[in-house]
């Protein structure tokens, strides 16, 4: 693939709920290696958009190609399966394990929890789980069990579950909802980081954390692109300024 090959192009999507478009015509795209934070006020459509992509919802019309393939009729199993990895907002870890054996798990999904717990894992998958705990920042909380875990703690556990999968694609939606402040910098650090080798779509309210992170933002209103660009030119944009930013005061 070419550096500069788009990762994703979506075309005139249209997503009816029973008449009503959650989605409409919407047109987006994005090169490898690009960090995109999505914003836009409850309703836009943000989460219908990474439903769509990772096989969730059908869309009525429109394409969706990743990595130039085309996703539609593909299962969620399929589309996981292709490089795409989705975050939701509550953490799914598990509680019981430690953070390396979750870590573990997320690097062998075909080892059931009973191998994970029992066998021994081999040099390589040790070196992989460590090369994880050192990114997400965890190592001295390897050995304790993820329910001792912060809540920003438990998200950066999940990202680095995620990762361990190697998507070329990461979805993220809202990961500092509930969030401390020092949290929310440690989650958006890890974001950073990852990005220098991932592409990454970032669905977000928390503007504070929007600035951290983002290079290039865009506004979803009412199921469409309302506008794209810096965080500063948005921020500047009349428009989003009404439908957005004006909303929140
Ligand atoms: P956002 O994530 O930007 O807040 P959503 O994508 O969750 O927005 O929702 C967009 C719109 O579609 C909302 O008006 C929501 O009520 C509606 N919607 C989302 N999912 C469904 C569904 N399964 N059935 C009916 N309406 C839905
Ligand atoms: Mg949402």
């Amino acid at each position: 693939m070419l550096a500069n090959e788009p990762i994703l192009a979506i075309e005139n999507l249209t997503v009816s709920f029973d008449g009503f478009k959650a989605l409409n015509q919407l047109t987006f795209g994005m090169a490898a290696g690009e960090l995109r934070v999505i914003i836009g006020p409850n309703g836009a459509g943000k989460t219908t958009f990474l439903d769509v992509i990772t096989g969730k919802v059908q869309p009525q019309t429109g394409s969706v190609r990743f990595q130039g393939r085309d996703l539609r009729q593909r299962s969620e199993h399929a589309i996981a399966r292709l490089g795409i990895g989705r975050k939701f907002q509550t953490p799914r870890v598990y509680l019981n394990l430690t953070v390396r054996e979750n870590l573990d798990l997320a690097c062998n999904p075909r080892k059931n929890v009973f191998a994970t717990l029992f066998g021994r894992p081999s040099s390589g998958d040790k070196r992989h789980v460590v090369g994880l705990l050192e990114t997400i920042g965890l190592e001295a909380k390897a050995d304790l069990s993820a329910n001792l875990l912060s809540h920003g703690e438990k998200q950066r556990l999940e990202i680095g579950m995620l990762v361990a999968q190697s998507p070329d694609l990461l979805l993220v939606d809202e990961p500092v909802a509930g969030l401390t402040d020092e949290e929310t910098e440690n989650v958006g650090a890890l974001l950073l980081a990852l990005a220098e080798s991932h592409s990454i779509i970032v669905i977000e309210h928390d503007m504070e954390f929007v600035r951290q992170i983002a290079r290039q933002v865009t506004v979803l209103h009412q199921g469409s692109v309302l506008c794209e660009g810096t965080m500063d030119e948005v921020q500047n944009d009349p428009r989003v300024i009404e439908v957005y930013l004006g909303s929140e005061q």
